[in-house]
């Protein structure tokens, strides 16, 4: 679904991340990982090649903008083109009331989940008009359109990316360039298993209706549909996999 096209991945060490640049390189994709956790990193890049696929890692910090340009820079020095961004990076932060809010850890996980995905669209998207098109899928979560107690940082981050979707795809939609955003439920990944104990995975996943967290590869199939052809009308949205949890 995705031959000769280039990806840029985001956060591709671990998790979603991961789970997409297998499946991309799987449907044909060359894949830029880009991470700050280079051995994770270079890791992802090893589970592809092994899988006979396509892929280079970049160490990136999508919370400075000279990473975000240079990941750009580095997928056209050795792809020539960028078609396809996911800016999938993320972090959950501090778990406190906001009143009680670290106010450095507010700055790093807005700097990450929001800033990080504005910074590599500023980059991306320009070489997406130098290529003719392209598609971009931006990470917000379920909690981009709902609440939850004690995640001020994270809520407010995962909203402000799917305003920023929407805004950036109306600018864009007459240049053959697509922008939509993905809000899965609770995955399990590293992002969720290493901040919960077994008591609250189990209440987690009780606020599924089905009754389970989703798999990173159930996002994956998401984001593949989303960044490839079969999706042409598509743009300006937001996409759900998340068991049901907000259709309650
Ligand atoms: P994860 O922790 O498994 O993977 C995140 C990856 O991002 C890691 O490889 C990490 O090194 C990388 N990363 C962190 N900070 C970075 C930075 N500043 N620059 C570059 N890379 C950085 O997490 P995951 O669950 O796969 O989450 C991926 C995305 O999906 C995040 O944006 C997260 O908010 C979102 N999400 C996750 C869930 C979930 O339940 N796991 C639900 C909804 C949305």
């Amino acid at each position: 679904m995705l031959k000769n096209k280039v990806a840029l991945i985001t956060g591709a060490g671990s998790g979603i991340g991961r789970a997409t640049a297998l499946l991309f390189t799987k449907n044909g994709a060359s894949v830029v990982v880009a991470d700050i956790d280079e051995k994770a990193g270079k890791q992802t890049v090893a589970a592809i090649k092994r899988a006979k696929g396509k892929a280079i890692f970049v160490k990136t910090d999508t919370s400075l903008p000279v990473d975000c340009k240079n990941a750009v820079d580095q997928t056209i020095a050795e792809y020539k083109k960028l078609d396809i961004a996911v800016n999938n990076a993320g972090i959950g932060g501090q778990q406190a009331k906001t009143g009680n809010y670290d106010l450095a850890e507010w700055e790093k996980v807005i700097s990450i989940n929001l800033s990080g995905v504005f910074y590599g669209m500023h980059y991306q998207l320009p070489a997406m008009v130098k290529n003719k098109g392209g598609v971009v899928v931006n990470m917000a979560s379920i909690l981009g359109a709902v609440g939850t107690a004690m995640s001020p940082a994270y809520v407010s981050a995962k909203h402000g990316v799917i305003g920023l979707t929407k805004a950036s795809a109306l600018e864009y939609a007459k240049k053959n360039i697509r922008i939509n955003a993905v809000g899965p439920g609770y995955i399990q990944t590293p992002l969720v298993k290493e901040n919960l104990n077994k008591k609250q995975l189990k209440e987690l996943e009780s606020l599924h209706p089905m009754g389970r967290l989703g798999q990173p590869e159930e996002i994956a199939e998401l984001l593949l549909w989303l960044c490839s052809e079969k999706s042409s009308f598509v743009t300006g949205s937001y996409y759900n996999a998340d068991g049901g949890y907000l259709a309650q």
